[in-house]
């Protein structure tokens, strides 16, 4: 379904992925791992088609398409979203008209309906019916932010969920609500790349059937199952570059 074949990509001139390949089938779960600066933000906003990250090599192609040159919403389009390690605050769009018009044209769901169906899923996410009329992201905490993606992805049901490190920032009761919704939207055919420092977001995900990317220095250095994270967790980053001669 995704393939990432030897991606080159520079921002503001600066080399930072360099020859990264990736490969993904419907509805797996793929972690990706590695220290702060090793390029894991930059492939996640590659694929979701950010324009500041240049390719400079290689090429996207999700379901058989070369999408390598498309726009951010072409790629959505066709099932790719991406929940950002930092979400921006947007004064004067509130979350309710915002997910009323993703509904709208994503789905086809009119806004009455669509009104309905946000209002129940955002419960599942802890947000009241009066949270939805502050604008998107204005003075909300880590935790909330995170869940506010989360909702955008409930309401999406995307065939690619990129998650950029939605544990970061979040207190314990948001992390174990974000780490359910992950869940939920994989069993329900989502695939999931998620990036991520802690084995915690993973919850009761069978670690059997993960697959994990230890990026370094712009590419990807070591791929294996789950128990590659526990690992990690444990002995950090070091041990496993040695063993692959990095
Ligand atoms: P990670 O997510 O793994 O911490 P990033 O992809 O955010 O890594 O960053 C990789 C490298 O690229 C870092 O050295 C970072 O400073 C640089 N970088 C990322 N985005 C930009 C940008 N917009 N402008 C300049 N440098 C950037
Ligand atoms: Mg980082
Ligand atoms: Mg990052």
């Amino acid at each position: 379904m995704l393939k990432v074949e030897n991606l080159y990509v520079s921002v503001e001139g600066r080399a930072i992925l360099k020859g990264l390949t990736l490969e993904m089938n419907p509805g797996e779960f793929h972690v990706v791992m590695g220290p702060n600066g090793s390029g894991k933000s930059t492939l996640a906003l590659t694929i979701a088609g950010h324009p500041r990250y240049s390719v400079e090599g290689g090429r996207i192609l999700f379901d058989g398409e070369d999408i390598t040159g498309f726009g951010p919403d072409e790629r959505a389009k066709r099932g790719i979203m991406l929940a950002f390690q930092h979400p921006h605050e947007v004064e004067g769009v509130r979350i309710i008209e915002f997910l009323q018009q993703v509904l709208v044209e994503t789905k086809g769901v009119d806004p009455v309906e669509a009104y309905d169906r946000i209002v129940k899923k955002a419960e599942e996410l802890w947000f009241r019916e009066e949270d939805l009329h502050r604008y998107v992201n204005v003075g909300f905490s880590g935790g909330e932010r995170k869940r506010l993606e989360l909702l955008q992805a409930l309401l999406i049901e995307p065939k690619l969920l990129i998650l950029d490190e939605p544990d970061s920032g979040v207190d314990v009761d948001s992390l174990s609500v974000i780490s359910r919704t992950i869940e939920e939207l994989h069993q329900r055919g989502t695939a999931v790349l998620l990036i991520t420092h802690y084995g915690r977001i993973l919850g009761h995900l069978d670690r059997e059937k993960l697959r994990v990317h230890v990026m370094k220095d712009g590419r990807i250095v070591k791929t294996g199952s789950g128990e590659l994270v526990e690992r990690i967790e444990s002995e950090g980053f070091g041990r496993i570059f040695e063993e692959v001669g990095e």
